[in-house]
C-alpha cells in the first residue's frame, strides 16, 4: 500500500473527515482491521485564514510547499491538499516535489461526468467560486459548465464557511440558507451541486436539495485510497463498492 501524504488543518474539522473516510474505505476494501498508511502535516488555520483574506498568496505558497516537501521527505508516495481553496497554489506545490499531487477537482469532475451531467452549481469559498483556478480546471479538463451563486449568495456561503463551519458550528438556519441558494442554482439550470469546500459536507446533506450532491471531501479521500491501493499487491484485492 502506498503512503498518502495529507496537507491538512484547513480546517481540521474537514481533515478529520478525510482521515475517517480514508481509513474506513481501506478497511472496507481490504477487510479485517486494515487501515491506511498516511502522513499528515496540519496547519494552524488561524494563520492561513488571515493570509488568505490579506491576499498573501506567496506566503501561503511557502507554507504549502514546506509541508509538501516535508511529506515527500517523510516517505509519502503522493500528496493531497485537503481543501479546495488552497488548490489555487496547486502549481507551486507540484513544481516543488517529485511525487504526484492528487488534485481535488479531478475526481470531482470525473464523478460528475460519469453521471452524464454537464451543468453544475458550485458552492465554496469566495476564492473558489470567483477565481479561475478551480472552475477553469473543471471546464477545461472535464468539460463542465460551472455556475456560481449571485454576489449576495456567494457572500453568505463564504461567511458561513469562515464563521461557522471551520469552527465546527453547524446551524439549522445556515443549512436552510444553503438549501435556498441551491434551489436558486437549480432554477438557473444546475443539474447537480458541487460541495466545493471540504467543510460543507458537515452542513449539507442529500435531503437538503433534490439535486445530486458531489461532496469533494469524500470524492478526494476515496480517490486517495484508489491511488494508495493501485499498482500494489494490495491493489489486487480492491473490491468494487
Ligand atoms: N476547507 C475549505 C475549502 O475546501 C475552506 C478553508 C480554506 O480556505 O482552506 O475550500
Amino acid at each position: 500500500m502506498k503512503c498518502i501524504g495529507l496537507i491538512g488543518g484547513m480546517s481540521w474539522e474537514s481533515t478529520a473527515q478525510y482521515y475517517r473516510i480514508i481509513n474506513q474505505d481501506v478497511r472496507q476494501r481490504l477487510g479485517g482491521v486494515h487501515s491506511a498508511r498516511s502522513l499528515m502535516w496540519s496547519m494552524d488555520f488561524g494563520e492561513i485564514e488571515k493570509l488568505q483574506h490579506e491576499g498573501a498568496w506567496e506566503a501561503l505558497a511557502d507554507q504549502l510547499v514546506e509541508s509538501a516537501v516535508a511529506l515527500e521527505r517523510g516517505g509519502a508516495d503522493f500528496v493531497l491538499i485537503c481543501t479546495n481553496t488552497m488548490h489555487r497554489l496547486a502549481d507551486e506545490v507540484t513544481a516543488a516535489i517529485r511525487i504526484p499531487l492528487l488534485h481535488i477537482a479531478d475526481p470531482t469532475g470525473e464523478a460528475i461526468r460519469a453521471q452524464g451531467i454537464r451543468k453544475v452549481g458550485l458552492l465554496g469559498t469566495a476564492f473558489t467560486m470567483e477565481q479561475a483556478f478551480y472552475k477553469g480546471r473543471l471546464a477545461e479538463r472535464h468539460g463542465l459548465d460551472v455556475i456560481v451563486p449571485d454576489a449576495d449568495d456567494r457572500a453568505r456561503v463564504h461567511e458561513i464557511i469562515y464563521t461557522e463551519l471551520v469552527a465546527g458550528i453547524v446551524r439549522p438556519q445556515s443549512r436552510q440558507a444553503y438549501a435556498q441558494i441551491m434551489a436558486r442554482l437549480a432554477d438557473r439550470g444546475a443539474q447537480a451541486i458541487i460541495l466545493g469546500c471540504t467543510e460543507i459536507m458537515l452542513l449539507v446533506q442529500p435531503g437538503d436539495t433534490p439535486l445530486p450532491l458531489f461532496d469533494t471531501t469524500t470524492l478526494h479521500a476515496t480517490a486517495a485510497v484508489d491511488w494508495a491501493l493501485s499498482g500494489t499487491a494490495d491493489g489486487a484485492k480492491i473490491v468494487s463498492k
